[in-house]
């Protein structure tokens, strides 16, 4: 590993202006440390100064004024053990806890977690053509392995998708992330937060220079306590998502009244899929407004050579999730 200078903060303007002070790739922020160290042992990244942000006080988790507010170095276990977010946000317990091992979510941090970076193996081996770790370098996984790879939103130039399973809980449910930067406070919606490849996948996430993750907020709303997480995955622990999905709806009889739809493990960032939901919403939901639920989510598909299986297997994954929330709601009813 290439040496580096660590400094350590428990002002976040500090911090801020600590990496502002030098070039982009030159400086980095580390909280929890379960993702850049790795990165930077790997020779993927190697920014000569680490700013330790993990002990900054924003670690609160609260529900206010209808909203629920998550400080950035909150830990995964934290969050996803908090009643309020296992009551009121379901999909949000379950994404963390299907995430990572327990000792990584004992450790991992909440801002940490929606900027960790993609699995694609190309990236994480400095042997291979790359050009989101350097770019115009080619990318390897468009004529290589792809199985784990994109088939919506992806790019000639880039085809990794998201690995983080809380950002698609937190897409579902309209949250937003809360930075500072060096010219102050931004609010920005989790859905614009990741940006698709298209000819510049080395930058991947609205972040400006120098600015920092300081929480999230998801709003209260009547869907959200409906909400559930899927996840499927080549095996039961410590694996990230083939495909996923978080879905929550609201239902007067057989009718959806609304419903929030977002999928990882198909796309490089968590893939709200206002169409799929716009085929449900005001319906019924019986298997053919499912179904074209599930056809209008993958219409623009793109598949590779080894991964046209993610295609029907979203589509099964979003029926899954939709007859587990139909049969929640019955099995409440019926206790009444
Ligand atoms: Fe790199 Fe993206 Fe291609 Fe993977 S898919 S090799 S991350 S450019």
């Amino acid at each position: 590993m290439k040496p580096f200078d660590y400094a350590r903060t428990i002002r976040p303007s500090e911090a801020v202006g600590l990496v502002a002070s030098r070039s982009r790739d030159e400086a980095a922020f580390i909280a929890g440390g379960t993702e850049l160290t790795n990165l930077m042992k790997d020779g993927v990244l190697a920014p000569s100064l680490v700013v330790d942000v993990g002990e900054l006080p924003l670690s609160g988790i609260e529900l206010r004024d209808g909203r629920l507010r998550v400080g950035a170095t909150a830990r995964m276990r934290e969050v996803a053990d908090h009643p309020v977010v296992r009551e009121r946000f379901p999909a949000i317990s379950e994404a963390l806890l299907a995430s990572a091992s327990p000792q990584v979510r004992n450790r991992a941090t909440i801002g940490g977690n929606l900027m960790q970076r993609t699995r694609c193996g190309y990236y994480r081996d400095v042997g291979s053509p790359c050009n989101l770790r350097e770019p115009g370098s080619g990318c390897a996984a468009i004529g290589g392995q792809n199985r784990r790879h994109a088939i919506l939103g992806g790019s000639d130039h880039c085809i990794a998708v998201h690995p983080s399973d809380l950002a698609v809980a937190l897409s579902a449910l309209d949250a937003v992330v809360l930075t500072l930067g060096p010219d102050g406070r931004r609010s920005i919606a989790l859905k614009d937060f990741h940006l698709l490849p298209g000819a510049t996948p080395h930058r991947e996430t609205a972040l400006r220079h120098g600015e920092m993750i300081t929480g999230v907020e998801v709003p209260e709303s009547p869907v959200a306590p409906t909400s559930r997480y899927l996840k499927l995955r080549d095996r039961a622990s410590f694996e990230f998502a083939v495909v996923s999905v978080a879905a929550a709806l609201t239902l007067r009889g057989r009718m959806v009244t609304d419903i929030r739809l977002a999928f990882g493990g198909i796309a490089p960032r968590p893939w709200r899929s206002y169409a799929a939901e716009d085929a449900l919403r005001g319906r019924p939901l019986k298997d053919a407004t499912v179904a074209a639920a599930g056809r209008a989510l993958v219409r623009d598909a793109k598949p590779r050579e080894h991964n046209a299986f993610k295609v029907e297997l979203v589509q099964r994954a979003l029926a899954d999730i939709l007859n587990d929330l139909e049969g929640n709601r019955n099995n409440l009813e019926g206790n009444r």
